[in-house]
């Protein structure tokens, strides 16, 4: 294997304390074909003193505003040029399509034009204060050091919703990407250099969760973790995080239901039922996971479901035509399949798939079939556990309430979706719905203009639109005496 990755720190490779390194493989073939450096406390350390320096540098902190939106605009560019190349590495690494990854990285320039653009309209107020002579503002500043913590389902994509606002609100930056996916990551973080970043605003240290990730998480210098990934890990992280007095953003799981009335378009609805479960081999957070279907169109429903589901061509995901990728670890694969089980032990109905798939055009791949569990019940683990794959899970509803009350029974609440023609039913729903996103006759829509977050146990904060770059500055009142004589403290009045 001749491929290897330094971390990246101070605008340059860096050679690493431990001298270690990890192997990356792809999922289509079940090979390793790089290795990375394999990153601990005292490479970590070298990552945040860098950020730290650099975010008290002239060549940082006294970039005005609008320079630092110029800079985010040609990193978008430079994204923008290579777009194929880094989407073509994330494949290799998560197995995920080509077809979604370019996807993704021709959208991700969208991020650094509209953050980039908010830089320098980050304004404070003139409070109209309760006392006279006395004038009082506000300031947002930012945070500092960032710790970004990423999972390996959509590298950059998920960076940039951080990265994006922390460099928009001045914070430089230290990312520790996925041991199973960091090397888009690396080579996106060249750009910076290009587009004319100064060194140490960001950098990456590669390695694992349990020491180079809780290394990052508990550095004293270290003032806001922004972090995705599962809900144990985010439970840990943010617990640590607020030990230190850091604040952090946590995007977690899902559980989510996809709700079909009677009343709905259901060609759009099936074909949205398969790309919400199969999308990414179901390994996103939003996946709808969870199929609520009206009683009235239920078996209609869900055979011609399992028809369309049966036509997915799965193989290489290097090529356009394939539909349906390989899942992207070993111990995912075995997850999925132990949820499998579980789902056959606790009654569910199996109707399609439930196994690895070892059909000729998935090699050695770690593939699963396409599953749909029938005759599901909301207190199943099937049906309360995230299985992060292509599994189904079917329940029967009545009407508006019993949907509702299956929907909200999870301790999730990240997305959520109501297929029907009935708008006053949609709004119903859509307020009634515990969950940060709900979409409407639709699936998967995602905007850098519009918030994403959890609600419940799917995370704390919210990333995209507005209100998010404040998740990365903190607030100064300043007060100013404009007439008021400074009494002597000593002197009775
Ligand atoms: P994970 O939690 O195992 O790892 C995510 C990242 O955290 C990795 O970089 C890992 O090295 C690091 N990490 C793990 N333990 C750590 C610790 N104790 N301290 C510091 N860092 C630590 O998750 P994963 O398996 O990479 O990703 C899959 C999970 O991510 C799924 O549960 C999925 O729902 C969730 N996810 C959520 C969103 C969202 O926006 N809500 C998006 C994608 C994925």
């Amino acid at each position: 294997m001749s491929l290897q990755y330094r971390m990246y720190i101070g605008g340059r490779d860096y050679e690493h304390a431990s001298g270690e390194w990890f192997d990356t493989f792809n999922p289509y073939t079940g090979e390793p074909w790089a290795r990375v450096a394999k990153g601990g406390a005292e490479d970590v350390n070298a990552a945040v003193e860098c950020a730290h320096k650099a975010f008290t540098s002239a060549a940082w902190a006294n970039l005005s505003a609008s320079q630092r939106g110029q800079l985010l605009h040609r990193l978008g560019d430079l994204v923008a040029r290579d777009a194929e190349k880094l989407a073509a590495l994330e494949v290799q690494d998560n197995g995920k399509l080509i077809a979604e990854m370019s996807g993704q990285l021709k959208y991700l320039p969208q991020w650094f034009y509209y953050f980039g653009g908010m830089a320098d309209k980050i304004e404070g107020a003139a409070i109209p204060l309760d006392k006279k002579g006395y004038f009082n503002f506000t300031r947002h500043e930012p945070l500092g050091v960032v710790g970004v913590i990423t999972p390996w389902n959509s590298p950059l994509l998920i960076l940039t919703w951080k990265l994006a606002p922390a460099l928009a609100a001045g914070c430089t930056v230290v990312i520790k990407p996925s041991e199973h996916a960091s090397v888009s990551t690396l080579e996106f973080v060249k750009l910076f250099d290009e587009a004319g970043f100064p060194p140490g605003v960001v950098n990456v240290v590669t390695g694992f969760g349990a020491d180079a990730g809780s290394a990052l998480v508990e550095h004293p210098l270290v003032r806001k973790i922004a972090f995705t990934g599962s809900d144990i890990s985010g439970r840990e992280i943010g617990a640590r995080a607020a030990r230190g007095f850091k604040r952090s953003t946590l995007e977690l799981g899902g559980k989510s239901p996809n709700i079909v009335f009677d009343d709905a378009d259901l060609d759009d609805a099936i074909n949205g039922a398969i790309s919400a479960i199969l999308a990414a081999t179901g390994q996103t957070c939003i996946a709808g996971s969870r199929l609520l279907l009206h009683r009235k169109v239920h078996d209609e429903f869900l055979s011609r479901l399992i028809e369309l589901a049966r036509t997915a061509r799965m193989g290489n995901p290097m090529q356009l035509t394939t539909q349906v990728g390989p899942v992207t670890t070993v111990p995912q694969l075995e997850k999925i399949l132990s949820y499998i089980d579980i789902a056959k032990s606790e009654g569910a109905q199996l109707l399609l798939g439930g196994q690895r798939a070892t059909r000729p055009e998935c090699g050695n791949g770690w593939f699963v079939e396409p599953t749909v569990f029938s005759g599901v019940k909301n207190s199943m683990r099937i049906a309360q556990e995230e299985v992060f794959g292509p599994v189904l899970c079917v329940m029967p509803f009545d009407d508006e309430e019993e949907a509702l009350s299956i929907a909200n029974d999870t301790r999730y609440g990240l997305g959520a979706a109501v297929w029907t023609r009935d708008i006053g039913k949609a709004l119903r729903m859509a307020e009634n719905i515990q969950a940060g996103t709900v979409w409407v006759n639709t699936y998967r829509v995602v905007s850098y203009m519009s918030p994403f977050g959890g609600y419940k146990d799917s995370g704390l904060g919210r990333e995209n639109g507005l209100a998010s770059i404040h998740e990365y500055l903190q607030t100064k009142s300043v007060w100013i005496n404009v007439g008021v004589k400074t009494a002597n403290p000593f002197v009775m009045r």
